[in-house]
């Protein structure tokens, strides 16, 4: 049995154009087979080194409207009964509408687990409608293109503890050949099936840097003598883009992009890929160690993937490797902090760990560093304190009165997490000038204690 994800939602949100590109060329109908009516479309999707049961629910479109939502209703509760996940797909330009807000309903009602898609979001059309979503009470809303393929990362990050989870519970659920269970008995298991699978998510780390920074030995180093010995190739399958252990007692999934670097064979590919695999694993990661040479610190490429971390809103960690084989090490650890804070302004109050991937010096030291950051990257500030706050900071530093009518920030909330984004309800959200909104967002980052950690922050006009 595999994870199965139904795609739901009111006809034209996207759903096919989700399902095609999930599932490419295998695209598998189902059409015939026995107990599956021609509304559902099943397919094996692909999403990063995932592999899941993509379920389409798109067969309404040809319903007449007036059995259109006895129809809708019937359709999505038996996805969602065959679903373990439910991917409810708004449009995000239209923003919520009542059919989403019945969706949203018979979800709440039959679905084991919801993840709610604002899709056609690319540009800035969607963003209204996204922020809207909020508003249907099912969590933080992916900002999804299934046209354009944006967002795919975002998916990937939600479904991936959700598969690690289900996949675990599989094997532990796997019926043992020996032992004979009476009807009873077996009815009693399934009964006892826990619906939730979010637990027991291991923390997403990408080891990005240049080739020779020492991505391989660090992996090594932390996956221990045991793996060591064996091989990190062991057990691993071919196209796996990660390596799932425990890191102390933290369960981590470490993408290894090194190890897929080592297996191209020709050189110029070589280099391709690895930028390549260097990006993709930065999307995929929640927290990003940037691996650098302590002989050669900050060159172009560690600077680009570091700010590529930063855009991308995961958290970073700066690991200055090799650090067994530096002399004057105090001045040198100075002058590192010096170029970072220059040449990485936008990562101030990231953590900059100097380690030994070789002989293991500062192993703890990191692991307690990338634990920060990422514990940083998931807070969520109660909406009281924000506006105790956002009141403090206005009567401090009141915002212009751009033509003599003053611009008013009257509520703010936190809207989502990894990385923090926050909203705040204001008029004349366009006058507002840069330089204001960057007073906040540096407010928030000292009086909260979040360095290092990408903010979000938008303004929203109040109609
Ligand atoms: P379904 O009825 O929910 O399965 O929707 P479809 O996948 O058939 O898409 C409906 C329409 O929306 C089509 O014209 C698609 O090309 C368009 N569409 C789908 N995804 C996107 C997107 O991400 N952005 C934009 N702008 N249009 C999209
Ligand atoms: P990758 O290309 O980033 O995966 O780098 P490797 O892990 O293959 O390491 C490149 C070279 O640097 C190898 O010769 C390693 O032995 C060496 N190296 C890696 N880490 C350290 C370290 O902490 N100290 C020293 N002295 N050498 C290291």
């Amino acid at each position: 049995m595999t994870l199965t994800v139904a795609i739901v939602g009111r006809p034209n949100v996207g759903k096919s154009t989700l399902f095609n590109r999930l599932v490419g060329q295998k695209l598998a109908l189902v059409d015939d087979q026995p107990g599956v009516t021609r509304d559902l479309r099943e397919g094996e999707a692909r999403l990063g080194d995932l592999r899941f049961t993509v379920i389409d629910t798109a067969g309404l479109e040809d319903a007449t409207d007036d059995s259109l939502q006895g129809r809708m209703r019937r359709l999505t509760e038996r996805a969602a009964e065959m679903a373990d996940i439910c991917l409810f797909m708004i449009d995000a330009r239209d923003g919520v509408l009542a059919t989403d807000e019945l969706f949203a309903d018979i979800l709440r009602k039959n679905a084991k687990h919801v993840i709610l898609a604002a899709n056609k979001s690319e540009g800035k059309a969607g963003e209204e409608g996204w922020l809207e979503a909020y508003s249907l009470g099912l969590g933080e809303p992916l900002r999804l293109s299934g046209e354009h393929g944006e967002g795919m990362e975002d998916l990937y990050q939600v479904l991936m503890p959700l598969a690690d989870a289900y996949e675990a519970k599989e094997q532990e659920e796997m019926p043992d050949v020996d032992v004979e269970l009476t009807d009873e008995e077996a009815d009693a298991e399934v009964e006892g099936k826990s619906r939730d699978f979010t637990t027991g998510r291991p923390l997403q780390i990408a080891v990005v840097g240049r080739p020779n920074a020492g991505k391989s030995t660090l992996i090594n180093q932390v996956l221990g003598e045991e793996r060591l010995l064996t091989g990190p190739e062991a057990g691993i399958t071919r196209d796996a883009i990660s390596l799932r252990f425990d890191w102390g007692d933290t369960p981590v999934r470490m993408f290894d992009t090194a190890g897929m670097r080592k297996k191209a064979k020709v050189q110029e590919k070589l280099e391709k890929l690895s930028v390549a695999d260097g990006l993709r694993a930065v999307k995929f990661a929640e927290v990003v160690v940037v691996l650098l040479d302590a002989a050669i610190p900050f060159e172009q490429q560690d600077l680009r993937i570091a700010d590529l971390a930063e855009r991308e809103g995961r958290a970073v960690v700066i690991a200055v490797n090799k650090w067994d084989i530096e002399d004057e090490k105090q001045q040198k650890l100075k002058d590192l902090k010096e170029s970072f804070a220059r040449l990485l302004p936008q990562l101030k109050g990231a953590p900059l760990i100097t380690i030994s991937a070789k002989t293991g010096r500062g192993m703890e030291r990191l692991r307690e560093a990338v634990l920060r950051v990422h514990d940083i990257w998931n807070r969520r500030i109660s909406t009281a304190k924000l506006n105790r706050w956002l009141m403090d900071m206005l009567e401090a530093h009141p915002p212009p009165a751009p033509s003599g009518r003053r611009i008013k920030l009257r509520y703010m909330t936190q809207v989502r997490t990894r990385p923090p984004g926050f909203v705040i309800m204001c008029s004349l959200p366009e006058k507002l000038p840069e330089s204001y909104t960057r007073y906040l967002v540096n407010g928030l980052r000292v009086d909260f204690d979040m360095p290092g950690i990408p903010i979000r922050l938008w303004m929203r006009s109040q109609d």
